[in-house]
């Protein structure tokens, strides 16, 4: 059920052992996130590494994933993911994956692994530039796709919306899916459920983490976590939505719509390790809360996280607008200018009152903490949040008019909540007994099995392949 990024997989290594495949996708398209992922692999222990002289295995993956979770994922699961995964990126390169020259890599936009160990393709990154490099593997798997569409051994039904699983006893066997508005059943001797997670669904994400303020999403709109529901309907146990976490810098260019985009309109508050600070973070009582320059993304998340709304404005002046690379990426200096002018996101103002007025902040606090900042530079210490203001590159007082404000969330690519599964990827009931005849991979597994409460790099794409691959391999 679903032809996405783990679906793709499973079919086609159940093609290639002469199986029988239906597969069910109520897009028109195939290919699911992987048209979205920046698609970034982690694992340890592939031919890549060895060939490179990297001294890797599955081992010191699944001990760092642990570590950096601090063991809130799913041990069991962790395990078979970074033990398949090796096999997974050999297998993309055995069918023609070209890997970006400069990796494996360490990377930081998560908390890094201590090992290069992070690999992504060559096609849309543009010289390392964070993009969509997840289509590589989408056109490393499509034309294998294609030969066995074309051969028959896949059959696919488009614009076909798996509704319900028909149950018998304790044995799932088939589904209900609608198309056109008729609904249909469709049997199967296993259920694959590849339906991804569900953070184009505002409702859902609500009911099942009602303490996250609001779901601003740049998930695929396909992820709506339909197989969970489907799933919940007949008794799956749905676990981990608590866990969830965000990624930083979310701009909501119109408010209210709980969308933003991850590659046109981000800011680039991940890490300091990218770019270092030239503004302060403030949030909703026009407090700063956190060292600008913090480098771990894990600790900057998490105190976001405890900030109300989820969210915090940049706050900078026009000398530190101009000073360096652009605060959003894909943005000119012109164009934040620009924006400023529709004052939904983004604002602009002669003073630090004029902008507190305009942002909704209270005005005597926020010029408060910008003097307080601007001491700061003058004194090169930062006593609450010890932002190295000896370091020229950090050192931005804001006093050079016009001031600037841009509004970020924590927002959403990915959800954390799912079908919890044993290691044989079986679903469970309630009483965490399976479900027999039906099986799940992806992120409809929910992220916290493979990477808890924290980002762990790769480690949703990875096993989204690899847990497909491998019931298309075992079924
Ligand atoms: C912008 C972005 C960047 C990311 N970067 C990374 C990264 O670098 N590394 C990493 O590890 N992870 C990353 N992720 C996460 C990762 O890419 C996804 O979690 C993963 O691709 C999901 O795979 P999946 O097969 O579970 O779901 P998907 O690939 O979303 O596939 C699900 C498929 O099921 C179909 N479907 C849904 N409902 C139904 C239904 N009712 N009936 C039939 N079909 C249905 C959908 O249309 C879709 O085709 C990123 C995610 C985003 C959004």
């Amino acid at each position: 059920m679903g032809a996405g990024s783990a679906g793709m997989c499973c079919a086609i290594r159940a093609a290639e052992r002469g199986l029988h495949v239906l597969v069910i996708e109520k897009d028109s398209v195939v290919g699911g996130t992987l048209h979205l992922t920046a698609g970034h692999l982690s694992a340890g222990g592939t031919r890549r590494q060895k060939s490179k002289g990297i001294d890797d295995s599955p081992q010191k993956h699944f001990d760092e994933v642990m570590k950096i979770s601090q063991n809130t994922a799913n041990p069991e699961i962790v395990k078979l993911a970074t033990e398949l995964a090796p096999k997974t990126v050999d297998w993309l390169e055995d069918n023609g994956f070209e890997f970006a020259p400069e990796t494996p890599a360490i990377i930081y936009g998560h908390a890094p692994y201590a090992t290069p160990r992070t690999y992504w393709g060559n096609q849309d990154y543009a010289g390392g530039r964070i993009a969509t490099a997840g289509i590589t593997i989408f056109n490393t798997l499509k034309p294998i796709w294609d030969k066995y569409v074309e051969e028959g051994k896949i059959k696919v039904l488009l614009e076909h919306k798996l509704t319900n699983l028909v149950k018998i006893d304790n044995r799932v066997v088939g589904v209900k899916a609608q198309h056109e508005g008729k609904e249909s059943i469709f049997h199967g001797k296993n259920i694959v459920l590849t339906t991804g997670g569900y953070a184009s669904n505002h409702e859902f994400f609500k009911k099942v983490t009602p303490d996250h303020p609001r779901l601003i999403s740049t998930a695929r709109p396909t992820s709506t976590g339909d197989g969970i529901i489907a799933a919940q309907a007949i008794g799956a146990n749905f676990k981990g939505a608590e866990m969830h976490n965000s990624t930083l810098g979310g701009i909501e260019l119109e408010p209210m719509s709980g969308r933003t985009d991850f590659w046109k309109q981000w800011a680039r508050v991940s890490n300091s390790v990218d770019r270092k600070p030239r503004e302060i973070y403030v949030n909703e009582q026009a407090e700063r809360f956190i060292n600008e320059d913090e480098p771990n993304p894990d600790v900057r998340e998490k105190l976001v996280h405890k900030q109300s709304g989820r969210r915090f404005w940049l706050i900078f002046d026009e000398t530190a607008l101009m000073a360096g690379a652009s605060i959003i990426p894909q943005w000119t200096q012109e164009k934040i200018k620009e924006e400023c002018q529709n004052e939904k996101a983004m604002w602009k103002a002669d003073s630090i009152s004029e902008l507190a007025q305009k942002i909704g902040l209270d005005a005597e606090k926020l010029n408060e903490t910008v003097n307080q900042f601007n001491q700061n530079c003058k004194d090169k210490s930062d006593p609450d949040f010890a932002r190295n203001l000896t370091n020229e590159e950090t050192v931005f007082p804001i006093q050079n008019a016009p001031f600037y404000a841009i509004l970020t969330y924590a927002y959403s690519l990915i959800t954390f909540g799912g079908l919890a599964t044993n290691a044989n990827l079986q679903v469970l009931n309630d009483d965490n007994e399976p479900i027999e005849g039906l099986y799940a991979a992806g992120e409809i597994m929910g992220v916290s099995s493979t990477s808890g409460d924290a980002f762990c790099g790769g480690m949703v794409l990875t096993p989204a392949l690899s847990f497909g691959k491998y019931l298309g391999e075992v079924l």
